[in-house]
């Protein structure tokens, strides 16, 4: 399978998982792409011949059970790769995305099935998404984000989701928001659009899009009185 295929076969399963519509549009697949609606809609021709998408000519696409066990291969491939680079090769978590764009399409089932059992066939990757496991089986979401929890609050932080920006990794880490941090959610103002939070004591002022991209789980809430 070509790494164009892969490409879009992870793009409409990433698509597919973000939304509750049961097709995704192709004008939103462009975009997400980064390519003209023209070569959308050729793509998803091909890929309908080769029994991997349901395509509905005005209506979306949508991933054959086929397809989806493709995707599912792809991401499993990156989120490995994503941790192999940061615990056995210790690269920085803001650099591994764009390297695992590349070598999952190259990787042999193999190699991928000796960093499964050498990282203790892990279940979630360095920024918190989950693995899917060798049998294509993938856990449900967790927890609510950051941006969806009434303040006060102690939460940790158990995804980030969208780490395409390696820049926002970089501000993340530097804030100390990483999955497993504990988290005190101070205040939301709603006029500033912004989220009040303190890792380790230290307040930071987190606007809503990047709360929105923060899944966590409730640990506390102040008792009311
Ligand atoms: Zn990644």
């Amino acid at each position: 399978m070509s790494s164009t295929t892969e490409n879009y076969l992870k793009k409409i399963f990433a698509a597919s998982e973000s939304s509750e519509k049961e097709l995704v549009g192709l004008g939103d697949l462009a975009h997400a792409l980064g390519v003209t609606p023209g070569t959308v809609t050729t793509m998803m021709k091909s890929l309908s011949e080769a029994g991997l998408v349901d395509y509905r000519p005005r209506a979306g696409v949508t991933l054959t059970a086929r397809g989806r066990r493709e995707a599912l291969g792809v991401v499993r491939r990156h989120r490995l790769i994503e941790l192999f680079l940061v615990e056995v090769l210790e690269l920085d978590w803001a650099d591994v995305h764009e390297e695992a764009e590349v070598l999952e399409h190259a990787i042999s089932d193999r190699l991928l099935n000796r960093i499964d059992e050498i990282l203790g066939y892990p279940t979630s990757d360095p920024h918190g998404d989950p693995i899917p496991d060798s049998r294509g089986r993938l856990p449900g979401p967790v927890g609510t984000t950051l941006a969806d929890v009434a303040a006060p609050a102690t939460v940790r932080i158990v995804r980030v989701e969208h780490h395409e920006e390696s820049s926002f990794l970089v501000f993340l880490k530097e804030t100390g928001l990483v999955p497993g941090a504990q988290v005190e959610l101070l205040e939301r103002n709603r006029a500033a659009g912004t989220v009040l939070v303190a890792v380790d004591e230290a307040p930071s002022a987190v606007s809503l899009p990047v709360a929105r991209k923060l899944r966590v789980e409730v640990l506390r809430r102040p008792d009311r009185r």
